[in-house]
């Protein structure tokens, strides 16, 4: 499928909230939930830092619209991510029902460029969201933004 503008707008915001993350010593993940309208209900980046490494802003968007939008209007959202949601957070996604799902960077590409610099694998696979929430329609990796994605997660991995 093809993106709109507005589309690639948001996931433009995804980005920078990443590279915002990276220079606050987070990981490099930003996110957003958009509504129907195409209003931005809420975003939020990576906040690992301190120690809690569920601290995923796609986890924080499932919990704060479970808190905010009513439950028949979850599934008309989109929440856009700078990298594929993580098995935590497509359980997350799931389990509050919400939308679409269209991400810059997949975790296949991700587990590549770490396997490229020599980086172990986390604790956790790096299944796709479809392996994890079968029914969640997703779009990605957007070609567009992989080489920046792929700079900042070298940063990353590097500072580590
Ligand atoms: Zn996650």
């Amino acid at each position: 499928m093809t993106l709109t503008k507005v589309d690639l707008t948001h996931l433009r915001r995804c980005v920078d909230l990443a590279r915002e993350a990276l220079e606050d010593g987070d990981e490099p993940f930003g996110s957003v939930l958009v509504d129907a309208r195409g209003q931005v209900l809420f975003e939020d980046r990576n906040r690992i830092k301190d120690g809690d490494h569920t601290r995923h802003p796609e986890f924080e968007i499932a919990r704060w619209a479970a808190a905010h939008v009513a439950p028949d209007e979850r599934v008309t959202t989109t929440v856009y991510t700078s990298g594929e949601h993580c098995p935590m957070c497509s359980a997350a996604h799931a389990w509050v029902g919400l939308g679409r799902i269209i991400y810059a960077a997949s975790s296949a590409q991700l587990v590549g460029w770490k396997s490229e610099w020599g980086i172990a694998a986390g604790p956790v696979a790096a299944l796709p969201i479809n392996h994890v929430a079968p029914d969640v329609p997703t779009v990605g990796p957007v070609a567009e933004f992989e080489a920046e994605l792929k700079e900042l997660h070298r940063r990353s991995s590097v500072a580590r």
